[in-house]
């Protein structure tokens, strides 16, 4: 038996047509899953459809605002009348956030990345834990969360706050739905070379490459298997839990 075999399962990845998110998508392709990619822009899901299906992989794409709590109603409706089913979730959409001083910023700032990646996760689980529990089905969730969870990031507290809050978010739901056969983890990266990533100032990532293990940041291609394991039969008696992939930046003091 292939414990890493996805043949067969149906897979959900928030902002799957960009960055890490696409990357799982990859890895989920290429372990046999199928594939649906949520994004809010037509050219980006449109071109991460054709990177996906170039692997041989069987996707298709949904626009979506995870922002936006009815959308992710109609996204998710759309998912399951496409497919048939949905087996696991990545909720992996996020961003970060407006940067600057806590006191600085205002309370709609706050809101804004407290919506991106945290209530998103929320509103994302809810109708594929119901749909999940309804089908008497296995399951699979997991949140992108970051070592921002784990390490202090002064000049982002609302990106570090919710990056920490979905790990409390995971931890719950292990609990709550342990008995259902429903596992639910976190995938925190280090710095991967991303959109959302590039423009962080260079004295920042040299910093953070001093006191990085490996001496090197992390690839995409570098992100899929952490996807097939958490999707896949492996990771079946793991649950509730955090796994880091940081080349040994936030277990280095220096
Ligand atoms: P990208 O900018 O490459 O990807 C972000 C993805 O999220 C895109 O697919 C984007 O698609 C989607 N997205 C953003 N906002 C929304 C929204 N409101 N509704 C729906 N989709 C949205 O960045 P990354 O791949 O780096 O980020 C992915 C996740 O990884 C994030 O949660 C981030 O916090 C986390 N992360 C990243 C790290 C890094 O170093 N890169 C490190 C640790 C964690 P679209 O624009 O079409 O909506």
């Amino acid at each position: 038996m292939n414990f890493f075999d996805l043949s067969g399962q149906i897979a959900l990845v928030t902002g799957g047509n960009s960055g890490i998110g696409l990357a799982f998508a990859r890895g989920l392709v290429k372990a046999g899953a199928s594939v649906a990619i949520w994004g809010r822009d037509e050219q980006k899901n449109a071109d991460a459809l054709q990177n996906i299906q170039a692997l041989g992989g069987n996707a298709q794409a949904f626009v979506c605002d995870v922002t936006k709590e009815e959308q992710i109603q109609s996204a998710f409706d759309a998912t399951v009348a496409h497919f048939g089913k949905v087996d696991a979730c990545f909720a992996n959409a996020g961003g970060s956030g407006k940067q600057g001083l806590l006191h600085k910023q205002t309370t709609a700032d706050w809101n804004a990345i407290l919506d991106l990646n945290l209530n998103s996760v929320v509103h994302t689980y809810r109708p594929v834990i119901a749909h999940l529990i309804a089908r008497k089905a296995p399951g699979k969730l997991i949140v992108t969360s970051s070592t921002a969870a784990v390490m202090g990031m002064g000049y982002a507290a609302g990106y570090g706050t919710t990056k920490a809050a979905v790990l409390g978010l995971t931890r719950a739901l292990a609990i709550e739905l342990g008995r259902n056969n429903i596992q639910v983890n976190a995938v925190l990266p280090g710095y991967i070379e991303t959109e959302m990533s590039i423009n962080t100032p260079q004295a920042f990532r040299d910093a953070a490459l001093r006191r990085t293990a490996s001496g090197v940041f992390g690839t995409l291609e570098q992100m899929e298997g952490v996807a097939v394991f958490l999707a896949s039969k492996s990771s079946d008696f793991m649950t509730g839990q955090s796994i880091i992939l940081d080349g040994g930046h936030s277990i280095s003091p220096m």
